[in-house]
């Protein structure tokens, strides 16, 4: 995702000003520890003669004619060279007087430097003989301090001479300082602290960055970490200050220290690069030579472990200058494209750059500073890594932003996954009600449905039983409830007794009255018939026609008898009276009583009855006969 400049304006604002403000106290820093640094009135003269065959010795250099020398300044610096360089210094009468003296050679990476002092450019027999060189362990030095430092002898004759050897396999630069001793306690002093908080602020990043890649996992904070730790060291190389604190009796990592360090810078600030501003993300063949150019760096560290330095540096210094144009490339390109973070990135790089390209070019002795060259790569290399830091803040804000609105839209696609799931859910639910509720609706019009027909039904059973005319029940009923009764009587030895009773001459009823009349006759009979039955468990039947039969189960011969007695009586003294007729009937009744003994006993004990009826109507009707067979 590319960040609009306007998107995030206000907060960049914000961020940016404790960089800047950080890189002010570095400039007052600058200014405060370099000025009265040097004591420029001094007037020194220095001569110098190349060693080219590196075979001249002391005797050689003193006996050679002014005329072999060259002259120089206190700065002096004659760039790369393989061989040999002798300095014959003069120091002023006016200052070898007066208190104790420092010579000061504030380049710390010479490889070897022999001092010779003598009093007076005459005078045979040196005052002292001291070999310096950062070939030789830290605490060999006559002074232990981060550039060359050698007390001056007295001399109370006045003028003294300074013969120097210098070879080394990098810049042959010999930046001569007179201190008085107390001035240069005063000022090492500043210079330390100056250079203790620089440091310090540098330790603090990488410690930061290597907290945030343990907390996020991000590998740009690691490589970020690697950067800083690399710069540190390079600066801390150039400076001295490596040898004095960290590696003082490795004199073989002290001349590799430059190269190693400053390559490691270079590969992570490429790798840094790749993974910072997303190159593979913006374009794959840029993406694809800054990695390679990494890797590159990579094998040049490797390298600078066992190559001399000669070539290294000459080497590391035009990879330096393709690796730093394809980054600045890059991220310019970026930056025009409308990336924000390329932006600063560009910005950051623009600073180191110009710093390096000043003290590259102060190296190769294409023209000298008038500051020292390291201090200013110091203090370039500290605002690149702030503002480097702060593009790296960026970044992470700008990824932890873009995570926020992702996660932003997949809350909101999965609010809206649950809200359709819930409507899926409630409507499913709905129809779910409403077919239980249907079902519900057609099982309580199927149970009312089911009900209405077992009334009817029962109704029916009922009616079934029922003789239409009378009310009675029918034959039917009686025919079900004579074989009820017959079994009950087998199962529980009670007496069962049976009766037929028939109205008697009732075909001439019918023939005088008509059929009506006959029906009524009926009725009436019926009626009084039931009137005697009190038992629950008793019962009439209409048998047929104008045949009635009871059932009287549990009921002695005796007692049927005086009730059918009772029947008969009041049938033959209740004539009915049909259109103010008074019609006289008479019943006839046969009875039968037993306990059924055997299966279809009930229809013998009925039979028994009927032929008792039979008799009845044979003794001349109006008579109940009781069965004598049992
Ligand atoms: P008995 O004294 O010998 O019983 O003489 P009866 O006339 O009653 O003889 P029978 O039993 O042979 O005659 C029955 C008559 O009853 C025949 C039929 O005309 C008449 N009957 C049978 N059922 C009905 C009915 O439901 N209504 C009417 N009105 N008459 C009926
Ligand atoms: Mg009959
Ligand atoms: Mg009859």
């Amino acid at each position: 995702m590319q960040f609009e400049a306007s998107k995030h304006d206000k907060r960049h604002i914000w961020l940016l000003l404790p960089c800047v403000l950080i890189i002010c106290i570095c400039a007052l820093l600058l200014l405060m520890s370099t000025s009265g640094k040097r004591q420029a009135d001094v007037p020194l003269s220095v001569l110098y003669v190349a060693d080219t065959s590196n075979s001249m010795t002391l005797q050689d250099v003193r006996s050679l004619p002014k005329t072999a020398f060259s002259r120089g300044e206190a700065n002096t610096n004659l760039g790369m060279a393989q061989y040999a360089h002798w300095f014959v210094l003069t120091l002023p009468t006016t200052l070898t007087s007066e208190r104790t003296k420092l010579l000061e050679i504030p380049y710390p990476l010479l490889d070897s430097l022999d001092v010779w002092f003598f009093s007076g450019p005459r005078s045979p027999n040196p005052l002292s003989r001291t070999s310096l060189g950062d070939s030789l362990p830290f605490a060999e030095r006559p002074i232990n301090h981060a550039s060359f430092l050698l007390p001056i002898p007295p001399n109370a004759d006045g003028e003294i001479t300074a013969v120097i050897r210098v070879a080394t396999n990098g810049s042959i630069k010999l930046p001569f300082q007179i201190w008085e001793e107390q001035t240069f306690i005063e000022y090492t002093s500043k210079e330390h602290i100056a250079a203790g908080l620089l440091f310090g602020v540098l330790a603090a990043i990488a410690i930061s960055n290597l907290f945030f890649f343990l907390t996020t996992r991000n590998a740009t904070f690691i490589i970020y970490t690697g950067y800083v730790v690399s710069v540190s060291l390079t600066l801390a190389a150039i400076h001295g200050y490596g040898f004095e604190y960290l590696w003082p009796e490795q004199t073989w990592l002290q001349s590799r220290a430059v190269a190693v360090f400053a390559n490691a810078s270079i590969m992570f600030a490429l790798f840094f690069t790749y993974l910072l501003l997303e190159l593979p993300r913006h374009n794959k063949h840029i993406a694809i030579v800054v990695k390679a150019l990494g890797w590159v760096f990579f094998a040049s560290v490797l390298f600078s472990l066992f190559l001399p330095y000669f070539y290294l540096i000459q080497a590391f210094l035009l990879l330096l200058i393709l690796a730093v144009l394809v980054v600045f490339g890059a991220s310019l390109w970026l930056s025009l494209k409308g990336v924000i973070l390329a932006r600063y990135y560009t910005l950051a790089w623009s600073v180191l750059m110009l710093s390096a390209f000043v003290v590259t070019f102060d190296n190769l002795n294409w023209f000298t500073l008038p500051v020292s060259s390291s201090t200013l790569l110091l203090y370039g290399a500290i605002a690149e890594t702030l503002l480097l830091a702060f593009v790296l803040a960026m970044s992470y804000g700008f990824q932890r932003d873009e995570l926020v609105q992702t996660k932003d839209i997949a809350l909101a696609r999965e609010k809206e996954v649950a809200a359709a799931k819930d409507k899926l859910l409630r409507t499913e639910q709905e129809a779910k009600d409403e077919l239980e509720y249907k079902v519900q609706e057609r099982t309580l019009e199927l149970e009312i449905t089911l009900r209405e027909l077992s009334d009817a039904n029962r109704e029916l059973e009922r009616l079934n039983t029922i003789d239409p005319l009378t009310g009675i029940k029918n034959r039917r009923h009686f025919d079900k409830r004579l074989l009820a009764e017959g079994r009950r009587s087998r199962r529980e030895r009670t007496v069962l007794t049976l009766v037929m009773l028939d109205i008697d001459h009732f075909k001439s009823i019918n023939d005088t009255y008509g059929h009506d009349v006959g029906d009524k006759c009926i009725m009436h009979i019926a009626e009084l018939a039931k009137s005697f039955i009190k038992r629950p468990s008793d019962d009439i039947c209409r048998y047929g026609g104008e045949e009635f039969a009871f059932i009287l189960p549990n009921t002695e011969p005796e007692g049927a008898l005086a009730l059918i007695e009772q029947v008969r009586e009041a049938i033959e003294n209740s004539p009915l009276t049909v259109d103010e007729k008074r019609i006289r009937i008479t019943a006839s009744a046969g009875v039968s009583s037993g306990i059924v003994d055997e299966n279809g006993g009930e229809v013998a004990l009925l039979k028994q009855a009927d032929k008792a009826l039979y008799e009845a109507k044979e003794q001349g009707r109006n008579k109940v006969i009781m069965s004598m067979e049992s």
